[in-house]
């Protein structure tokens, strides 16, 4: 009974566009001491949010967000794999390429914000499963936006392993997918967890990472990640970092590009999120000049609306900096009137790096 109850699930959440679900029970995470750690650290940088009291207690203990859990469901939507698409990839150091002037965008990010997209269907799937039970079932659901361990969880449910990128990793699907989590008052049949680390001796996402964040214990420090720098990271970017950033201007997927297990993933293009042919490759200096409006209007629904225009503007004006290209000069002097000061500092920076290339040329 629950064993038949539980594979219509798993068959209709397929159906709905996630290829992988899992099962777990809603006992307390393995990994909570070293989370806590991790936040002891100040590893989640600005982010606290995820040190909130509150927030930490719930993450250790399901059960506290939803009294009557009886069993989580694990579930996996792939994004865009960069190798799929029509753009060029990272390079393995993050840096760009001569003469080029275009960005690279974390390719999570190609899609309309999964978090508009994921939630409707979640909704329907726990439809279906009360229509199944013929009754209403307590639930909760989240798209990374709950306190949830869902990477400990997954691993537990037997999607995959926590590779030392600290990604959970599938050994047919890589990497290149989100995780939803759906809270049940009912039992059901719970799966075996993931228990095979299949990273081995291999360590080419620590030798890739630009800026050294992922630390020896299958965390990263969001102080030094070029995701948080680009994304989450509000301020300015630390001046001693800003090179390492290459041509990256929001998020980075250099330790997932770079790790083998990546090259199973499907060739095709996701079934939830689907590529905006508008966002992945912008044209930088088109970019700096992008009013608040225009903005509004180009990432309408995109995911890079989190960085909003003064921070991805800031990361464009680093990326025209680290290119040190003369023809980003009078886009990047006109940003020097920007409205937003963080812009204009970052420009300000940008026009001194291309300065000091001639500096260096000449002598
Ligand atoms: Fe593991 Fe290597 Fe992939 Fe890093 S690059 S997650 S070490 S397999």
């Amino acid at each position: 009974m629950l064993a038949t109850l539980s594979q219509k699930i798993k068959a209709k959440a397929q159906e709905l566009g996630f290829p992988l679900v899992g099962i777990t029970t809603p006992d307390p995470p393995p990994h909570i001491p070293s989370y806590l750690d991790w936040l002891d650290a100040g590893r989640h940088a600005s982010m606290g949010y995820l040190a909130d009291e509150r927030a930490r207690t719930r993450r250790a203990d399901p059960r506290l967000i939803l009294p009557e859990c009886q069993s989580i469901l694990i579930l996996a939507a792939p994004y865009a794999d960069p190798r799929l698409a029509s753009v060029k990839l990272p390079s393995p150091d993050g840096r760009r390429a001569e003469n080029e002037r275009t960005g690279i965008i974390s390719s999570y990010a190609w899609s309309d914000d999964y978090h508009l997209i994921l939630p409707e269907k979640l909704k329907v799937l726990v439809t279906f499963i009360e229509e199944e039970i013929g009754a209403p079932v307590p639930n909760r659901w989240y798209t990374d936006t709950g306190p949830i361990l869902e990477r400990d969880l997954a691993q537990r449910a037997g999607l995959g392993w926590i590779g030392k990128n600290t990604c959970i990793i599938n050994p047919q699907r890589g990497s290149y997918f989100f995780l939803a989590e759906i809270l049940l008052g009912i039992p059901l049949d719970i799966d075996a967890p993931f228990t095979t680390d299949h990273c081995g001796t291999c360590t080419r996402c620590i030798d890739a990472c630009p800026t050294q964040a992922i630390l020896p214990n299958r965390t990263l420090d969001a102080n030094l990640c070029i995701s948080y720098l680009t994304i989450e990271n509000k301020g300015d970017i630390p001046e001693d970092l800003r090179s390492k950033l290459g041509d990256l201007v929001f998020g980075c997927d250099i330790c997932q590009s770079v790790c083998p297990w990546n090259r199973f993933t499907q060739q095709e293009e996701p079934v939830l999120l689907k590529t905006r042919q508008d966002v992945p490759s912008p044209n930088l200096i088109e970019e700096l000049s992008l009013t608040p409006q225009e903005f509004n209007k180009k990432f309408k629904n995109s995911p890079l609306k989190r960085a909003k225009r003064r921070g991805y503007l800031r990361n464009v004006a680093v990326a025209l900096g680290n290119a040190k290209d003369d023809s980003a000069v009078p886009a990047l002097e006109s940003a020097l009137n920007d409205i937003e000061p963080l812009v204009r500092e970052h420009a300000e920076w940008a026009l001194n790096e291309i300065k000091s290339k001639g500096e260096i040329c000449q002598s």
